[in-house]
C-alpha cells in the first residue's frame, strides 16, 4: 500500500505536462494537493482542472523572483501545516537556443536556463525543511540529453547535467532530516516545453522505434514511477536518477 498524503506541484501548465499526469496518479493515490504555477495566466488556466483535486488550492510562484519560493512555501506551512512531498516539474529555455549548435548559447539565455530549470530545485529544497518538519520526498524531472547528446537539445542538456548532480549534493544535505531527493529522468513526450526543442517529433520517432519496449513513455508511465518516489514504498532511496523511457537510456539516441 502506497502512502503519499499531502504536497506541492510545481510546473503545471496545461493538461499536457508532466505534473498534471503526476497530479491524476498522486490523486488515484489518494493524496491532497497544492499547486504552485507560475503566472496568473497559468493560474486561471489550470482552475477548471484542479477543482478535480481534494485540495484545489493554487499559488502563483515565478521561481525567477528573489524570495518567491520562501514566500510561497512559508504561506502554504501557515496554512495547511507539515508537507509531505514536493514535485519540481519546472524548465525553461529559449526555443531560439534550443536548435543548431550548443556553441552558439547566449550567456544570457545560459543563465536564465540554469536559473529556472536548476538553481530553482536548490530554493526549492533549501525551503523544503522548513515545510518538512517530519521529513519527505522531494522529486524533480530530468532528461536523457544531460548524460549524451541529443540533437538539439544544446543548453538545457548542461542545465539537465546540473540539476541530476545537484541531486545528489541535496540528497545528502536533507538526509539527515528525513527528506529524500530523487530525480524521474523521463523519456520524450509532447509537452509545451518540449515543444520548442528543434525536431522534437524526431526524437519521438527515434525513442519509439529503437526502444526496448518499442513505444514511447506516457505521462502514467512518469507518474506512477512518481508516485513511488514520493511515497513510503521508496524509503531507501535518495540521491537517485530513475529513469523512466521505455529503456531508451540503454541504447542511446543517434538519428
Ligand atoms: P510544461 O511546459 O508542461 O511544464 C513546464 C513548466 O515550467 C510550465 O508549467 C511552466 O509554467 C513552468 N515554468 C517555466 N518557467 C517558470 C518560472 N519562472 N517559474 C515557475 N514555473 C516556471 O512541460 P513538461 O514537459 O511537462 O516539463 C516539466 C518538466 O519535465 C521539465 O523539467 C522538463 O524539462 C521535464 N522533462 C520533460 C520531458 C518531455 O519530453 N516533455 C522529458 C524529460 C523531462
Amino acid at each position: 500500500m502506497t502512502s503519499v498524503k499531502k504536497g506541492i506541484i510545481m510546473g503545471m501548465a496545461n493538461k499536457f505536462s508532466i505534473a498534471c499526469g503526476i497530479s491524476e496518479s498522486l490523486k488515484d493515490n489518494g493524496a491532497d494537493l497544492i499547486f504552485l504555477v507560475q503566472t496568473e495566466y497559468f493560474k486561471e488556466k489550470i482552475s477548471e482542472m484542479a477543482k478535480n483535486f481534494s485540495n484545489n488550492e493554487i499559488f502563483v510562484c515565478d521561481v525567477i523572483q528573489d524570495g518567491a519560493i520562501e514566500k510561497t512555501f512559508d504561506e502554504i506551512f501557515e496554512k495547511f501545516g507539515p508537507i509531505d512531498f514536493i514535485v519540481h516539474s519546472i524548465a525553461f529555455s529559449d526555443k531560439n537556443e534550443l536548435q543548431g549548435k550548443y556553441l552558439n548559447t547566449s550567456r544570457a539565455n545560459f543563465l536564465n536556463t540554469m536559473n529556472i530549470s536548476c538553481y530553482s530545485f536548490t530554493e526549492v529544497c533549501k525551503n523544503a525543511q522548513k515545510i518538512m518538519p517530519n521529513g519527505g520526498s522531494v522529486l524533480c524531472l530530468t532528461y536523457y540529453g544531460s548524460e549524451k547528446v541529443v540533437p538539439n537539445y544544446n543548453v538545457m542538456a548542461i542545465a539537465k547535467a546540473a540539476l541530476e548532480s545537484s541531486v545528489r549534493y541535496l540528497a545528502n544535505d536533507l538526509g539527515e532530516f528525513g527528506i529524500r531527493v530523487n530525480a524521474i529522468s523521463a523519456g520524450p513526450i509532447k509537452t509545451l516545453a518540449a515543444s520548442g526543442v528543434g525536431e522534437f517529433s524526431k526524437i519521438l520517432e527515434y525513442d519509439r522505434n529503437r526502444s526496448p519496449l518499442k513505444r514511447n513513455v506516457t505521462q502514467k508511465d512518469i507518474a506512477d514511477a512518481c508516485v513511488f518516489l514520493l511515497s513510503n514504498m521508496s524509503a531507501g532511496i535518495t540521491g537517485e536518477i530513475i529513469h523512466v523511457d521505455c529503456g531508451c537510456n540503454t541504447i542511446g539516441v543517434n538519428f
